[in-house]
């Protein structure tokens, strides 16, 4: 069974949600640009990708192409590629960094310690994400409150950024069940990553990435030989201690209106 039978179930407001959503991402491409998707091209990324393309909106997506990618990430970055009406911009680490770090700690250094893991994220990662994010007012992520603990609380509009970078980040998702994320997939023929056919419901790099089994949490596959929720991110969604966010509740119009 795939992943659209096993998890497609629209949630009682889900009509609602997807109203929302869209009316959200309309008003950031006006009120927020530059703005661009960050996309990891995972089921929840896929579909905001197709709701910019379907609402024809302003909003480049990019990728960061970290070196560690899946083949199938590899193949549905191509595919996007090829289809996407809004541009899909890739973003890799300085080759360089990536063959001294190797050198110096091996290929597989992510095993040995969380600091080498995350130097490992910060550059396949973050410094390709700081170049790609360069000069914009806001980014869009695929982050739903149901995906961990970490993320109970992830706003539709997260403003703890502006001070450090002034960047706002728009998470059109939050409220959004993943059998909401599978019945949009489903409902509108979205291409989206095989491996989530296979027991990946969270896809990153290949080396830090595993299948889950029955009653696992959603990002178990995720650094799964580290203990622990708060090390269960690479430093992209870490939030900054003096954060200020945004109640979830309010209506995407009272967001705005709050965010300004
Ligand atoms: S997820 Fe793993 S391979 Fe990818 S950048 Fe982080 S440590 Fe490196």
């Amino acid at each position: 069974m795939g992943a659209v039978e096993l998890h497609a179930r629209a949630s009682r407001d889900y009509e609602t949600r997807l109203a929302e959503t869209q009316k959200l991402l309309i008003q950031a491409a006006s009120e927020f640009a530059p703005l661009k998707q960050a996309s990891s091209l995972g089921a929840e990324d896929v579909v905001i990708t197709h709701l910019i393309n379907s609402l024809e909106l302003d909003i480049p997506v990019f990728v960061l192409e970290t070196g560690a990618l899946h083949q199938e990430t590899l193949d549905l970055l191509a595919r996007t590629h090829a289809t996407s009406r809004a541009p899909v911009e890739v973003y890799r680490p300085v080759q360089e960094h990536v063959v001294q770090f190797v050198a110096r700690e091996g290929k597989d250094a992510m095993y040995r310690s969380i600091d080498l893991r995350k130097a490992c994220c910060g550059i396949r990662k973050l410094e390709p994400l700081e170049r790609a994010l360069a000069g914009q007012k806001a980014w869009i992520t695929g982050l739903r409150r149901e995906q961990s603990a970490a993320r109970a609380e992830v706003p539709l509009i997260d403003t703890g950024d502006v001070v450090k970078n002034g960047r706002t980040k728009i998470n059109p998702l939050s409220n959004w069940t993943w059998g909401d994320v599978w019945h949009y997939i489903q409902q509108n023929q979205v291409d989206y990553n095989p491996l989530h056919d296979q027991f990946f419901p969270s896809i990153g790099c290949a080396p830090c990435t595993r299948a889950i089994s029955l009653g696992e949490d959603f990002r178990a596959g995720r650094w799964w030989w580290e203990s622990g929720e708060t090390t269960k991110e690479c430093g992209l969604h870490v939030k900054p201690e003096a954060s200020e966010s945004l109640p979830v509740a309010a209506s995407a119009q009272g967001h705005f209106a709050e965010a300004k």
